[in-house]
């Protein structure tokens, strides 16, 4: 070797591999909770729902019309006298041969009948008997919902580490559950690093001193978490010095699952979470072939077994990039899979990477970078995608006028045209 060239740095872990890695070290929480149906969005069932009943519970009409018997419908036209009448919520008597029940969208069919004509078929009978001419011959189960035909009795109608959704806590309701057994919510602390960080609302713009900048990773990082799930400990701005760091990382450890960082986590003299983490615990992934996002890193901090601490094991940490654009995209692209875990989602129910569409760029990218990148891009009307001008792990307009990311393989230059893998935001927040 040269003497005089420095010594080959080694290669960046790829993102994939990062994510195999990261998942392997996570095992769901084993506490559970009853939560109101109400509060349930987005929760964790911890055990199958078997339904106790049949949705619907009886055959009912789907119209408002008139329930008949279709043996006594052979032709239009024919007169059927209206022997009762059947509004939602209530229950008919036996429909006599030769008559009809007028009935409403909901309520239960009498007893005989099999099919309903809508109303919109029928012409009343002026006079005293109450009678109507059925326009159109009916279909034997006309207008008809079957018992059961959106659930049977005994199905596993939600399936245990089903995430919930505001549609299955309807479902679930429909089966008479007013509180449902879910995972814990993954307890994480969430502390932001950084000399230059001040909160919004406590120094106005024009005060700012140089060099200052307001913390912006708090805000969304706390949303993101909780619209995961997470019970969240929001534990400010720690100060860019080794003591704090430590003091930090140690309170939190011992009744968090995760601590989550924000900043710091890079080589300079100022970057102390590393070396924190190291005297604390482990650091197990430190830096991912990814772009924004290289300064991610993975570790567990040792608890010191004080109240309420579960003994022996470690907490998770992980520290995302300063930058707002690398912390975004790295809490979506690595943080995401790795709450689903923790709360409880099996393998098989999540892609780590939610699925990707392959559109045309309507742009181009003429320097391949080494890394993977993740470009902010925009679908167009014109069924293509945009790329917001500026990449800069520092804009985070990028991500609010984005709607996805294009991923981009390490090495790769765009053509204008060329097609391209595309995940959207809406997909990667699910
Ligand atoms: P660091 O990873 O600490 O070296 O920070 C990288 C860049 O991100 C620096 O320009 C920081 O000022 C910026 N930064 C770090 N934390 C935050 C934050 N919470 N909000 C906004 N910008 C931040
Ligand atoms: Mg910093």
């Amino acid at each position: 070797m040269n003497a005089s060239q420095p010594p080959a740095r080694a290669p960046l872990m790829s993102l994939a591999d990062a994510m195999t890695d990261l998942l392997g070290r996570v095992e769901a929480l084993s506490a559970t909770e009853t939560v109101a149906t109400f509060d349930a969005d987005r929760r964790v069932l911890a055990q199958d729902l078997v339904s106790a009943l049949q949705v619907p519970p009886n055959d009912n009409s789907s119209m408002d019309g008139y329930a008949v018997r279709v043996a006594d419908v052979t032709e239009p036209g024919e007169v059927l006298r209206v022997s009762q009448r059947i509004a939602a919520g209530h229950a008919g008597q036996p429909l006599e041969p030769g008559t009809c029940a007028r009935i409403f969208t909901g309520a239960p069919m009498p007893a005989g009948a099999d099919a309903v004509v809508m109303q919109e078929d029928t012409i009343e009978v002026g006079g005293d008997i109450h009678a109507v001419h059925i326009q159109a011959v009916p279909e034997a189960g006309q207008w008809v919902r079957r018992a059961g035909e959106d659930v049977t009795r005994g199905a596993v109608v939600l399936a245990r580490g089903e995430r919930l959704s505001p549609s299955s806590l309807g479902l679930a309701a429909s089966l008479g559950l007013a509180h449902l057994l879910v995972n814990a919510r993954p307890r994480v602390a969430l502390f932001s690093t950084g000399d230059e960080l001040v909160m919004p609302g406590e120094v106005p713009p024009e005060a700012m001193k140089p060099g200052a900048i307001y913390n912006s990773n708090r805000f969304f990082l706390r949303t993101l978490l909780q619209r995961m799930g997470c019970e969240v400990s929001d534990l400010g701005i720690v100060p860019d010095r080794r003591e704090a760091t430590l003091a930090a990382l140690k309170t939190a450890a011992d009744h968090h699952d995760l601590i989550l960082t924000s900043g710091g986590v890079s080589v300079g003299e100022e970057d102390h979470i590393k070396p924190s983490v190291q005297q604390l615990g482990s650091l197990d992934l430190w830096q991912i072939g990814m772009k924004p996002g290289k300064p991610f890193a993975y570790g567990t901090v040792r608890r010191d077994g004080g109240a309420g601490a579960a003994a022996g094991v470690a907490c998770h940490f992980i520290g995302l990039p300063g930058n707002p654009v690398s912390s975004f995209v790295t809490f979506l692209l690595l943080v995401r899979p790795f709450l689903l875990k923790l709360q409880g989602v099996p393998a098989n129910r999540f892609q780590a990477l939610p699925p990707a569409t392959t559109l045309p760029a309507h742009f181009t990218v003429a320097r391949a970078d080494k890394r993977r990148e993740f470009l902010r891009v925009r679908r167009n009307a014109a069924g293509g995608l945009d790329l917001f001008p500026n990449q800069s792990s520092g804009v985070l307009t990028s991500a609010v006028w984005g709607d996805g990311l294009v991923d981009n393989p390490a090495g790769t230059t765009i053509a204008h045209g060329d097609p391209v893998s595309y995940i959207s935001f809406a997909d990667l927040l699910a």
